[in-house]
């Protein structure tokens, strides 16, 4: 229990590619068939948000500029309600749209032009970092993480988390007692970790502890190391 174990089989996830330029979305398709992932295909950004209310995605390809309704806004829209990993597509480079992306809970970023093998190795990647923890909800000393849901619970008392805050508790709760530095952390969740400082991981943390407190009244879950990190302490009280 507690070690991270590798999503056994990447290759059967299913990709949700969103993307309105057709060629470009049958050229990321054939690449991620081709490298044995499932694909979908949606065209305009308003029919998002009814696909995945109906069907699973593993992780989702989300290009920024769509008609009706845009990458951001979906992003932001599919953060509520779901950590399912996301990599945003985007033309733009600016530095300014990187950091809106990801703060509004994109995985990782992928500029557009970029070659189609680069693209299955992002996507590898992202899969193994978040993975498929994605799909199952887990239980590790009474508590438990439903990813697809962002939600935290223990016995009848259930949390809502940001999806920063649960992809923090998911790393150090795959692992308990073992002591994380800030900078571990920020590696974990960020893919680019310029954008970010220690003080963000710390005001994330300390938003992440209070609402822990509500599942666990007077228990320290998340323990600050002097000096050294955080760590996920497993010793829970029934
Ligand atoms: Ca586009």
């Amino acid at each position: 229990m507690g070690s991270y174990i590798p999503y056994p089989n990447p290759t059967s996830a299913r990709i949700v590619i969103v993307e309105d330029e057709p060629q470009l979305a049958e050229l990321e398709s054939d690449y991620l068939r081709h490298a044995g992932f499932q694909t979908h295909m949606l065209a305009d950004g308003l029919q998002v948000l009814p696909w995945l209310a109906g069907n699973h995605a593993d992780l989702i390809l989300l290009d920024l500029m769509l008609p009706g309704l845009d990458g951001l806004a979906l992003c932001q829209a599919i953060r509520r309600s779901s950590a399912v990993p996301i990599i945003m597509v985007s033309a733009r480079v600016e530095e300014a749209d990187r950091l809106l992306g990801l703060e509004l809970g994109a995985d990782d970023y992928l500029c557009k032009p970029f070659s189609p093998r680069e693209m299955v190795a992002r996507v590898k990647t992202v899969l193994r970092r978040l993975g498929p923890a994605a799909a199952e909800p887990t239980t590790v000393a009474g508590f438990s993480l439903d990813a697809d849901a962002m939600k935290v619970s223990a016995g009848p008392l259930e949390i809502q988390l940001t999806a920063v805050e649960f992809q923090l508790l998911q790393v150090m709760y795959r692992q308990p007692g073992r002591i994380f530095s800030r900078s571990h952390l920020m590696d974990s969740i960020y893919q680019d970790q310029r954008i970010v400082s220690d003080r963000t991981i710390d005001s994330h943390i300390k938003k992440l502890r209070k609402k822990l407190t509500e599942l666990s009244p007077g228990q320290e879950l998340i323990q600050s190391v002097y000096g050294a990190g955080y760590r996920f302490e497993a010793a829970i009280k029934p």
